[in-house]
């Protein structure tokens, strides 16, 4: 064994035993991490033993697009990019292309195919000991490139993928009476895996995502918010438990009485921070009857009947919207028209109808706008994730991942396709307080939509701000590591642009510089505008700006310290390191050089 093997096997002997003071790894180690081609990178042998250790899954990665691959590699890697189950079933892909300015999508060196816990460790053990970058991928999601890095060695939990639902669970070291049903999720789990069996099999509700394809772990690390989070609360708030590698090669549990500050720390604290979540386990909830939507598209004929439009539609929302039935989103296009893109749970269709009745009267009313029919709908809950429900009755609304043997639950949005591999211009957030629905502030909230919406076109999610939810969703949230404003935001404002895919070397793919940064620059103005009403609000970490501004404030609020404090005693040595995540602060903008 090397003389820094044995100084590995003894720091986390140590850290186990809780006797290293924060910060004595990062004394001892290496200023820089270790790149191909220089002293401190591993040998082939040394390499081999990991192969060995997790039974040859150890992949040497390169790109699809990097030169040197075959036309026929490069073309199958073209067509794949419209499908998102591909893009993340590549090791060497995710699900962004890069953003302006910012980065751009890297294969990792070297990649562990997870297929468990010890294959995980066996990683992070051998990155920790040579000093490597380490990445950390589940559905490959992230925007801010938090999932891939050049010359890293990545965990890739993929494979890791099972979903067990379970009657009554009881944590780890936790009282009998907490016993509650719950479901266990591998760490390579997509919400497609988990939906199909917690409701579409087996009839019930589990918070997660939007989006089918984007990965559990990811998004709940993050706080994570689904269409009905203004009824359940965020999915960070359903972890009951998680099983996490940590810096030192150990595998822990992590639940409210076991490890109770890293548990907390994983509730919404930023993925790739703390360890290595291999199985989280979550709550689950009766599944109500009905879920539904209401789509339309409302165009005003001039910018004071916009005005007027939107004055008129956040006081309705205030009245009629503003509670646990009513999510997702509603847009501002063009400079002059109103998106409506919302769902909804525990009412039925007539009951949708009768609560947007007033409103579509009052459009109707008034010959300043055009209006087509909109359309309300409900569909028996146990099949909003069923993909045999939409072929049959909506077919085009979802679209099935075609590929020869491809899993029957995997389908997506078709509307979620138009973001496989994008390329970022510019992408800006903010949550806009409930305080604003208040009628003495709803004119400065109106005016700030119009000011914005003059520059870019605007989203807001209603089901991304908590404000409005029930008692139990709230005190759920509260006990997270997010910034504690999400419980008093009504909705998460979106202001985003970008373009198709731009993998480096991707035949065709060329970016407008120039047209990239003026829209970010437009992006940018327009987020000012609402920042005028919403000053200093905060915003979500997994769906924000790259250059966010004093980034842990925004993120988390009062949590920062705590997660920094986390942050030191489970990972002293920086070993997890993700752009604006937690500690790293004293890492380069690469994660490679220590600062100090
Ligand atoms: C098309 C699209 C739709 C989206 N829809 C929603 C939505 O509806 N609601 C919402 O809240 N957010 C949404 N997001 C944001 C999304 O939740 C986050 O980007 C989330 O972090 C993605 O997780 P992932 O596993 O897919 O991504 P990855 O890029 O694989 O991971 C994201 C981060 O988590 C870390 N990570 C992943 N797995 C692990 C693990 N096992 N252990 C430790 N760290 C890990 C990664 O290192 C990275 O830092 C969306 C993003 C996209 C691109």
């Amino acid at each position: 064994m090397k003389r820094r093997d044995l100084l590995g096997v003894a720091m986390s002997t140590a850290l186990l035993q809780g006797v290293l003071p924060a910060g004595a790894i990062a004394k001892g180690a290496s200023r820089s991490r270790a790149r191909p081609g220089t002293p401190a990178w591993p040998n082939a042998k040394e390499w081999q033993a990991l192969r060995t250790q997790t039974g040859g899954r150890l992949l040497a990665l390169s790109s699809p697009f990097a030169r040197g691959q075959s036309e026929a590699v490069r073309n199958e890697a073209l067509a794949g990019l419209k499908n998102p189950y591909y893009i993340g079933d590549h090791p060497a892909l995710t699900q962004t292309s890069g953003w302006q300015d910012a980065w751009t999508s890297r294969a990792s060196t070297y990649a562990v195919a997870a297929r468990d816990a010890a294959d995980v460790a066996a990683a992070v053990s051998f990155a920790r000991r040579h000093n490597l970058r380490l990445v950390v991928k589940g559905g490959g999601h992230s925007y801010s490139g938090a999932s891939n890095a050049s010359d890293s060695l990545l965990v890739w939990t993929r494979a890791m993928n099972r979903v067990e639902m379970i009657d009554a669970f009881v944590a780890q070291s936790c009282p009998k009476e907490s016993a509650q049903p719950a479901v266990h999720v591998g760490a390579g789990a997509m919400w497609a895996d988990a939906y199909a069996e917690v409701t579409t099999r087996g009839g019930r509700y589990v918070q997660g995502g939007g989006c089918t394809t984007v990965g559990v772990a990811g998004l709940v690390q993050g706080g994570g918010f689904g269409s009905f989070s203004k009824g359940f609360g965020t999915a960070a708030a359903s972890l009951i438990e998680a099983e996490v590698v940590t810096a030192d090669g150990a595998i822990r549990i992590a639940n409210a009485y076991t490890n109770p500050d890293l548990f907390w720390a994983l509730k919404g604290g930023g993925g790739g921070s703390f360890g290595v979540v291999t199985r989280l386990t979550l709550r689950t909830h009766a599944l109500p009857a009905f879920f539904g939507a209401v789509f339309g598209e409302i165009t005003a004929s001039s910018n004071d009947a916009l005005r007027a439009l939107l004055a008129r539609f956040v006081d309705f929302y205030r009245a009629s919207l503003f509670n646990k039935h009513w999510g997702e989103a509603v847009s501002l296009r063009d400079g002059k028209k109103l998106k409506l893109s919302m769902v909804f749970q525990g009412l039925d269709e007539a009951q949708a109808r009768a609560t947007w009745a007033p409103f579509f009267a009052w459009v109707r009313d008034r010959k300043e706008y055009s209006f087509a029919e909109p359309a309300v709908m409900a569909i028996p809950a146990r099949h909003f994730w069923d993909p045999l429900f939409f072929q049959k009755h909506a077919p085009g609304l979802t679209t099935m991942d075609g590929r020869p043997g491809a899993s029957p639950d995997h389908h997506f949005w078709t509307g979620d396709g138009e973001q496989g591999g994008w390329f970022i211009h510019g992408y800006q957030s903010t949550w806009l307080p409930a305080a604003l629905l208040a009628p003495q502030r709803q004119g400065a909230l109106v005016d700030a939509l119009c000011a914005a919406a003059a520059h870019w076109d605007v989203e807001l999610h209603f089901n991304k701000g908590l404000a409005g939810a029930p008692a139990a969703a709230l005190a759920a949230t509260r006990d997270t590591a997010m910034n504690p404003a999400v419980l008093d935001a009504f909705a998460l404002a979106i202001i985003a642009g970008g373009g198709g895919p731009a993998f480096p070397g991707m035949p065709g793919a060329t970016v407008d510089e120039a047209r990239a940064r003026h829209a970010a620059v437009r992006i940018g103005a327009g987020i000012d505008a609402l920042r005028t009403a919403a000053p200093d609000a905060g915003t979500y970490v997994s769906e924000s700006d790259y250059f966010q501004a004093r980034w842990q404030d925004a993120y988390w609020g009062v949590n920062y310290a705590r997660l920094a404090q986390v942050k030191r005693a489970v990972d002293p040595g920086g070993l997890f390191f993700v752009h604006h995540g937690v500690g790293s602060e004293a890492w380069s903008a690469d994660g490679f050089t220590r600062r100090a």
